[in-house]
């Protein structure tokens, strides 16, 4: 195969954003350490609130998970409402579905106002079912959430399957207008430049390599080391992700990293991709151990999944590049002859309960756990902690939650478990 190990999205980006020339400032009011969604939303609401704002990266903007993603602006949550609501209760999920619908609303509406060109589309996502059972549940899943939260899944039996996906294998879907799709690189980038635009300085290759806290008259106030320099700043926005490291050790000990890799074919004639994707939706299966896959805007099939459980590095991706094209020839089998022309890997950051978090931790705020809904979700969460440094009411949902630590060895830059995690994911998938 003669496949290039880049990252698609990332050609499509035609004059990325730049970060601020010239040393650090002696002090700003919020430093924010990451420059994905989360970090650069966070950076341009309080911006435009009037506060100065510095964002270190320990690499180029966007570089993490938010340039290298599927691109699916997903509503709900990785875990099912059913088995939310039994760990809950059902008045706190309430208000996180509501948040997921809310911050679709808001990466359509940053998109409209900021004039971003990222291919945003109201597409729709698919989810199908890989089990008779699974297809059950899809049933029990959209009754409670019309119930509980009004809003309207729509269930397609296996023989109306053909309508939504060109492929036979599955035992039904379910639909959910309200999601939709865009082209994450270009995303992140325009989400930078209005950052920038409301007055955020944007600093890259500054890796934050320690935080330290110091009383001061006012009452405390950090010290922010890094190669460029040492800033001080009054508050601390960790947006750090799945490439936390351990500058902040509190929080990497709440991180699981987990490698999902993509891969993206060349071109299809159209009548190929209508078939594959009447509607062009976001599909994803109903496994654990997952394949997620949608057409990109000039009609390539971009398939990705856990191929291999270890964050990415030269040898998964590339061992990646087979597995993957086989898992698409396996939904697909009409793509058999066609030449795939990109492979990448990214990290996802785990909460050991599946669940994205945000709260305080060492006197810093912080917002992790995004998981799969990352686009969309980190977004959100990033302009809610925001409103949160601002003085807002304290209503975040998923600040309210308990935090589980990940077990020993599931922690990052510790990750000999994983292949294990692996494992316990495709016996789960074997028997449930
Ligand atoms: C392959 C893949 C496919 C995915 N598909 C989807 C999808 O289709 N839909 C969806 O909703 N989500 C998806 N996700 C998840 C989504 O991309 C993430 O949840 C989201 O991008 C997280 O954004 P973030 O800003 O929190 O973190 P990131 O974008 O990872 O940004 C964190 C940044 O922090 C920087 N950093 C870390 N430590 C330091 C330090 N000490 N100093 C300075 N900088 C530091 C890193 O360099 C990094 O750039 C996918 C993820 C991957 C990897």
């Amino acid at each position: 195969m003669d496949i290039r190990e880049t990252n698609y999205w990332r050609e499509t980006v035609c004059e990325p954003a730049q970060g601020t020339s010239g040393p650090l400032p002696d002090s700003v009011d919020v430093v924010i350490v990451g420059a994905g969604f989360c970090g650069l939303s966070a950076a341009c609401a309080l911006a435009k609130r009037g506060l100065s704002v510095a964002v270190l990266e320990a690499e180029t903007i966007g570089w993490g998970a938010s340039c290298r993603n599927g691109g699916m602006v997903l509503t709900g949550m990785k875990l099912p409402v059913p088995t939310l609501i039994a760990r809950y209760g059902l008045e706190p999920v309430q208000r996180m579905y509501a948040a997921s619908l809310e911050s679709i609303d808001l990466v359509e509406q940053i998109v409209k106002e900021e004039n971003i060109d990222c291919s945003f589309s109201r597409r729709g996502h698919l989810e199908v079912a890989c089990k008779e059972s699974h297809f059950e549940g899809f049933s029990e899943s959209a009754a409670r959430i019309k119930r509980e939260f009004h809003h309207e899944l729509r269930i397609v039996p296996r023989r109306e399957l053909r309508g939504e996906i060109g492929s036979d294998i599955y035992y039904g879907g379910m639909v959910d207008e309200t999601s939709a799709g865009l082209n994450p690189a270009r995303y992140v980038d325009g989400l930078a430049k209005a950052a920038q635009r409301a007055g955020a300085c944007l600093h890259e290759h500054a890796p934050v390599e320690h935080i330290k806290t110091e009383a001061s008259s006012g009452g405390r106030i950090f010290r922010v080391k890094s190669p460029r320099g040492i800033l001080s700043a009054k508050e601390v926005f960790l947006a750090s992700g799945a490439y936390t490291t351990s500058a902040t050790p509190a929080l990497l000990k709440k991180v699981i990293p987990i490698g999902s890799y993509i891969i993206a074919t060349e071109k299809l004639q159209p009548e190929l991709a209508r078939e594959l994707s009447p509607r062009n939706r976001m599909i994803y299966d109903s496994k654990h151990f997952l394949y997620y896959y949608r057409l990109t805007p000039d009609n390539r099939m971009l398939f990705g999944g856990r191929a291999k459980f270890f964050p990415e590095s030269e040898s998964t991706v590339r061992e990646s590049a087979e597995l993957l094209r086989r898992g698409m020839i396996g939904v697909y089998p009409q793509l058999r002859d066609t030449k795939v022309e990109f492979v990448w890997g990214g990290t996802l950051d785990f909460a050991f309960d599946v669940m994205p978090h945000a709260g305080v931790v060492d006197g810093m705020h912080f917002a992790v756990g995004f998981a799969g809904h990352g686009v969309a979700a980190a977004t959100w969460m990033g302009a809610k902690i925001a409103g949160t440094i601002c003085g807002d009411p304290d209503d975040n949902p998923f600040a309210q939650i308990p935090f589980p630590g990940a077990p020993i060895g599931l922690r990052s830059g510790n990750t000999w478990a994983l292949p294990l995690a692996g494992m316990y994911y495709r016996v789960l998938d074997f028997f449930t």
